[in-house]
């Protein structure tokens, strides 16, 4: 017997698909002929020097979601009105002959471009994520373009070097990186594996400064923390700027020979009211004098690593650029152990060109139409769109200004078909809901963005007959809407996957063969070490003007009433913004809760448990106050999108603006101001 089961089992790689710094590779073993539970266990690769042998808690129990009882295994059509998860389940046959009709008719009685497909990252895969472009490019729909999440300072960094990416994270570890700024990242709850890098840097002495908004757990550990209100942390970085020019810190020589238009920077950050900004961004003299003695002290031996939500803001990309200056000054590229990190996906570019090409058989450029995806609410406001496909993403609950997602979704003349491995906010408005297979039970490769490189998905069996990758539900549909000669649609997800390999370098091919994983970086190398970027002249862009920009918005911050908060929204630590809910039920009330410092909550006269009301121009709702020690006085915060489907109307997104970034449109989500209103029980 025992044989036998070690015969039926098999060893696959994958690598987790979520939206997440991680990319974590993993060795699945797996049991093919088991009826149901067929990953029997998900080991992370001791040998890749990133996952180095763990996954987040997250994700550590894979399984439970796989074969979670909620897991959707039948297709779903709604029985009731938009508005609530309401369905019956139906045929495969039956769903795939409604949706191509449906489709049929909406081209004939309008166009193409009536069609829109909304996809985002929540299986980041690359066939996944744009193999059903096939379809949508053949069929000349309209498609979602950009992103919600670091496109504002891939942006912003993109206008001084050409590149977002320039240094290779484990510099990090690099015995000359001896002062590491953790800003604005909360590494020990969203990026743990690159925590534990800095942990190893700290024992070997290096020093840590954190700055960020909220006093995460890595701040225990920093020599230095700095909490900056946040949307400020452009004037910090003027404050530092200027500090470091009136003390002749700054690296004349690097400017001169590599930094076109430094000379702005000088004369923009000469001109500062230290003491009116030290207000402004509520750090105290002496905290922010310190950091900058380390600065000066370890010039040509400071790595900065920047994290997504600083740029979550309407000038997102301008605020990371500012900060950026500061390695600028200081000549801190080039050199091991320095540099600045933030999405290292761009080195990914030299291999990833030709994939994308052939994952979704043109070039995106060639779709007739594209709109931004932050915009997607107001695209389906206009009444141009009368079908809507829906993958990877949950727009009802992780878009900003929900009310005006969710009225738009609600359109009874826009047919909705939504990919889905469970019933979420967003199915609430689906006609028609297709159940989806997980990463593991796809063929794919994943290209990571903080560790660049790439990692394969080698697919186990799906024991639901009806669970389909995002590509075989377009292929399935193309055959249904004639398209079953076509050569686009004869390919399998495992034909691509190959298909893929092949147009890879044979080193990348042969480590992805043997190991499941290439990494672009040895941990020795350094990226731009000659100093030459990718911008017309090579050199560094540094053209003014840096800091003219947001004065209405700060001056509404500053001036903002008793009863007025500045809002964050960071993920929790259990969760991928709204993913991840079946298998932590447990965190449910912390969507329910609005955290305040405790000065505030007394300001307020109001106590923990008390139910208040949070409201601005955007939407309002109830919440149940709780003191937290991680933000400070004027700071509320509010846990992102919720990975529950609510009944009630708890989700942080209520509030957020849909002005995009300027730079990127990514969400500025971190831009908004609530008000909290006691609420006076009638009994009393
Ligand atoms: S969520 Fe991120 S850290 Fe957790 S297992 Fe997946 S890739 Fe790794």
């Amino acid at each position: 017997m025992d044989v036998e089961k070690k015969i039926s089992k098999k060893i696959r790689f994958g690598t987790c698909t979520k939206d997440c710094y991680g990319s974590c590779v993993f060795l699945g073993e797996w049991s093919d002929n088991a009826p149901e539970y067929k990953l029997i266990s998900a080991v992370p690769l001791k040998n890749h020097p990133f996952t180095q042998g763990f996954f987040c808690q997250k994700l550590n129990r894979r399984q439970d979601l796989i074969y979670h009882p909620k897991r959707l295994k039948k297709p779903l059509i709604r029985t009731e009105p938009k508005g609530k998860n309401s369905f019956n389940s139906i045929h495969l046959k039956e769903a795939l002959n409604i949706v191509a009709e449906k489709l049929k008719d909406v081209k004939k009685k309008y166009s193409s471009t009536a069609i829109l497909a909304a996809y985002f990252a929540g299986n980041s895969g690359l066939i996944s994520m744009y193999s059903p472009l096939r379809f949508f490019g053949k069929l000349g729909a309209t498609v979602t373009s950009g992103g919600i999440c670091n496109e504002g300072g891939c942006a912003g960094l993109s206008k001084l070097f050409g590149t977002y990416s320039t240094t290779n994270p484990f510099q990090l570890i690099n015995k000359n990186a001896r002062l590491i700024v953790v800003w604005g990242s909360n590494l020990s709850e969203t990026n743990i594996h690159a925590y534990l890098l800095v942990k190893k840097a700290l024992r070997d002495n290096a020093i840590l400064v954190v700055v960020d908004s909220r006093r995460t757990r890595i701040a225990e550990d920093a020599h230095i923390f700095l909490q900056p209100y946040p949307g400020t942390e452009h004037l910090l970085s003027k404050l530092i700027l200027y500090q470091l020019i009136t003390q002749y810190a700054y690296d004349e020589s690097f400017l001169k020979e590599y930094v076109d238009g430094y000379n702005s920077i000088i004369s923009e950050a000469i001109q500062v009211d230290e003491k009116k900004i030290l207000s402004q961004i509520g750090v105290d003299s002496q905290t922010l004098h310190d950091f900058i003695n380390l600065l000066i002290e370890l010039k040509h031996h400071t790595i900065f690593n920047i994290g997504y939500g600083v740029q979550k803001d309407f000038y997102g990309g301008r605020i990371v650029k500012a900060i950026t200056l500061i390695q600028i000054l200081l000549g801190n590229f080039g050199k091991p152990g320095t540099g600045l990190i933030y999405s290292q996906s761009d080195f990914n570019k030299a291999f990833l060109r030709p994939l994308l090409d052939y994952i979704t058989k043109i070039t995106p450029e060639s779709l007739i139409k594209k709109i931004p995806i932050i915009k997607l609410g107001s695209a389906l406001d206009s009444g141009d769109y009368k079908m809507l496909f829906i993958y990877n993403f949950n727009p009802a609950s992780s878009l900003p200004n929900q009310n005006q997602v969710r009225k738009a979704l609600s359109q009874n003349d826009i047919f909705i078909v939504m990919q889905d491995q469970f019933l979420n906010e967003t199915t609430k408005y689906a006609d028609i809901v297709i159940p989806a297979k997980f990463d593991v039970e796809s063929h794919d490769l994943v290209s990571p963005y903080y560790i660049p490189g790439l990692s394969i998905n080698q697919a186990g069996p799906c024991p639901y007959p009806d669970c389909m990758s995002n590509y075989e539900f377009f292929q399935k549909l193309a055959y249904k809407i004639g398209w079953e000669n076509s050569p686009t649609f004869q390919d399998t997800d495992e034909l691509i996957l190959q298909g893929c390999l092949n147009l890879l370098p044979i080193k990348i091919r042969e480590d992805i063969r043997i190991k499941g994983y290439h990494i672009l970086f040895e941990k020795n190398y350094v990226p731009f070490k000659n100093l030459y970027f990718p911008t017309p002249n090579g050199r560094i862009q540094a053209h003014g003007p840096h800091f003219e920009f947001g004065k209405q918005e700060l001056e509404r911050r500053l001036n903002r009433n008793k009863n007025e908060f500045l809002l964050i929204t960071p993920s929790h630590v259990y969760f991928l913004h709204s993913q991840l809910g079946q298998i932590h039920p447990r965190y449910l009330e912390v969507f329910h809760k609005i955290f305040l410092n405790q000065d505030d909550i007394n300001a307020l006269d109001l106590k923990v448990g008390n139910e208040v009301k949070v409201s601005n121009e955007y939407g309002s709702s109830k919440y149940i106050i709780s003191e937290s020690k991680v933000v400070k006085p004027g700071v509320a915060l509010i846990f992102s999108g919720t990975p529950f489907p609510f009944s009630g109307n708890s989700n942080v997104n209520l509030f957020t603006p849909d002005r995009p970034e300027e730079l990127g449109l990514s969400g500025a989500y971190n831009s908004a101001l609530i008000k909290i209103y006691k609420i006076i029980s009638n009994n009393k």
